[in-house]
C-alpha cells in the first residue's frame, strides 16, 4: 500500500537551489504486491513516497529517469519495527550504491549518476523484517551536481553522506561558498562542518560578529539563535573560524550563521582551540591548502530547553595538501592532524598538540567516515597515523 506526496516548489529553495526544474519521467512504484503507482519526480525538487514491506520477502522498486548526469540524494526513514536497505541501481542492474546500517537507522545515498539514463532504487527488508502497520518514507532529490562536484569544501567526502533533503533531520546537507556541513535538528547543531583553507580565502576584513540564525534551514525547524547560548557560560563557538574567512564582508558574515556555532567551554575556545586555528592559518601563509573539518560527539546536557546539545567533546581534522592538488595530491606521506578535545573547563592553557588522536579514533567516537574519497588502502593508513610533527 503506499500513497505519493510530489516535492512542492518551496522545497526546492529550502535545500538551496540547485538549478532550475528538469521534468524527468515520473518515479514510478512497482511494489510487487501493490498497484504500481507514479510519483512526479523533478530535477531540484524533493519527491517523498510512503510506502510498505508488509509482507517477507516484499521488495519495493523505484525505477527514475533523468536527463542530465544530475546527483541524486536519496532517504529512507522507517519505523522502528523495521530494518529496510537500500540500493540503487542502474538501468542494466549494476549496483552503484547501497546503505545498510543496523537496526532502524535511515538509509542515505548520495552519489553523482555515473551518466543520463534510467536507474533503480530497491527498498528491501532484512529477513523476518516487515510489518503490516508502519510505513517507511523514501525521500528523492534529483539536482545539479555542480556545487557539489566542482565545491572546494567537500573533496574528500561527505563524512555522514548528508542529503540536502527535509526529511534528513538528522543529517541535513548544507553547502555554502564558504563551507558545507552536516546540520543535525535533533541536536541544533552541525553534525561536522568542513571547508578548504588557503591563503585566498584570506584578505584584510575585520570580524563581523553578525551571529544570527540560519535562515537557509526548512521552514518548520528550529532556528537556534544566539540568545540561546548568550549568557550560558558558553562561548558561541565557531566550528569554521571567522578568520578563516576574511576576504570579504560576505564570506566573513557567514561564518556567524548559528548553524556553525556550537556551545563551547571557554577554556576550549579560547585556549588550545583557537590556538590549533591560528596554527591552521600558519600553514596556509607557508603556502599550504588545508582541508578542515570539525563538530562535536557526545553530551554535557543540553540549552535552550533540549533543543541545542552542548557537545562533551570538539574533535577537528586537518589534511594539509599542496594548494590545487586535491584529491589527486594525497599520498601515504600527506600530513592528517586530528585532535579530540574535552568542551570543558581546566585546558586553558593546555598545548593543542596534546590532544592529537588518530582519524581512526573519531571515527569510533562519532561514527562518521571520514576521507571517504580516497581509496580504502589510503585511507586506513592516513586514519591510523597520529600527527608528531
Ligand atoms: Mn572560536
Ligand atoms: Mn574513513
Amino acid at each position: 500500500m503506499n500513497r505519493i506526496k510530489i516535492g512542492l516548489l518551496s522545497i526546492c529553495c529550502l535545500g538551496g537551489c540547485f538549478g532550475c526544474a528538469e521534468p524527468v519521467e515520473p518515479l514510478t512504484l512497482h511494489d510487487n504486491n501493490n498497484t504500481p503507482q507514479t510519483a512526479t519526480l523533478l530535477s531540484g525538487f524533493a519527491s517523498t513516497v510512503k510506502g510498505q514491506i508488509d509482507q517477507p520477502d516484499d521488495v519495493d522498486y523505484y525505477k527514475f529517469q533523468t536527463k542530465n548526469p544530475n546527483y541524486v540524494s536519496v532517504s529512507l526513514s522507517m519505523p522502528d519495527e523495521l530494518n529496510l536497505d537500500l540500493a540503487l541501481y542502474d538501468s542494466l542492474l549494476h549496483g552503484i550504491d547501497s546503505s545498510s546500517l543496523g537496526g532502524h537507522a535511515a538509509e542515505h545515498l548520495v552519489i553523482q549518476l555515473p551518466s543520463p539514463g534510467r536507474f533503480l532504487l530497491k527498498v528491501k527488508g532484512l529477513p523476518g523484517s516487515y510489518s503490516t502497520a508502519g510505513f517507511y518514507r523514501l525521500s528523492v532529490f534529483l539536482g545539479d551536481s555542480s556545487r557539489i562536484a566542482d565545491g572546494p569544501h567537500l573533496q574528500l567526502g561527505n563524512p555522514t553522506r548528508a542529503a540536502p533533503i527535509t526529511d534528513s533531520l538528522a543529517n541535513f546537507l548544507l553547502i555554502k561558498d564558504q563551507y558545507a556541513m552536516s546540520y543535525n535538528s535533533l541536536l541544533g547543531e552541525a553534525n561536522w562542518v568542513a571547508w578548504q583553507l588557503n591563503s585566498s580565502w584570506q584578505g584584510e576584513t575585520t570580524r563581523l560578529n553578525d551571529f544570527r540564525s540560519d535562515t537557509s534551514l526548512p521552514l518548520f525547524w528550529y532556528r537556534v539563535s544566539q540568545n540561546d547560548i548568550l549568557g550560558t557560560g558558553y562561548d558561541r563557538g565557531h566550528l569554521c573560524p571567522s578568520a578563516d574567512r576574511t576576504t570579504n564582508s560576505t564570506d566573513n558574515s557567514e561564518t556567524f550563521l548559528m548553524t556553525n556555532i556550537v556551545p563551547q567551554h571557554p577554556d576550549n575556545n579560547q585556549g588550545p582551540w583557537s590556538e590549533l586555528e591560528n596554527y591552521c592559518r600558519e600553514l596556509t601563509l607557508e603556502g599550504a591548502e588545508l582541508f578542515v573539518t570539525a563538530g562535536g560527539y557526545g553530551s554535557n546536557g543540553n540549552l535552550a530547553g533540549g533543543k541545542i546539545r552542548i557537545p562533551a567533546n570538539i574533535w577537528k581534522i586537518i589534511v594539509v595538501t599542496e594548494p590545487g592538488t586535491g584529491l589527486a595530491g594525497i599520498s601515504l606521506k600527506t600530513r592528517v592532524v586530528a585532535v579530540d578535545m574535552p568542551n570543558a573547563g581546566g585546558i586553558r592553557n593546555s598545548d593543542w598538540r596534546s590532544f592529537r588522536v588518530s582519524v581512526d579514533h573519531l571515527e569510533e567516537a562519532t561514527g562518521f567516515d571520514f576521507l571517504s574519497n580516497l581509496d580504502e588502502a589510503l585511507q586506513s593508513v592516513l586514519e591510523a597515523k597520529v600527527d608528531g610533527l
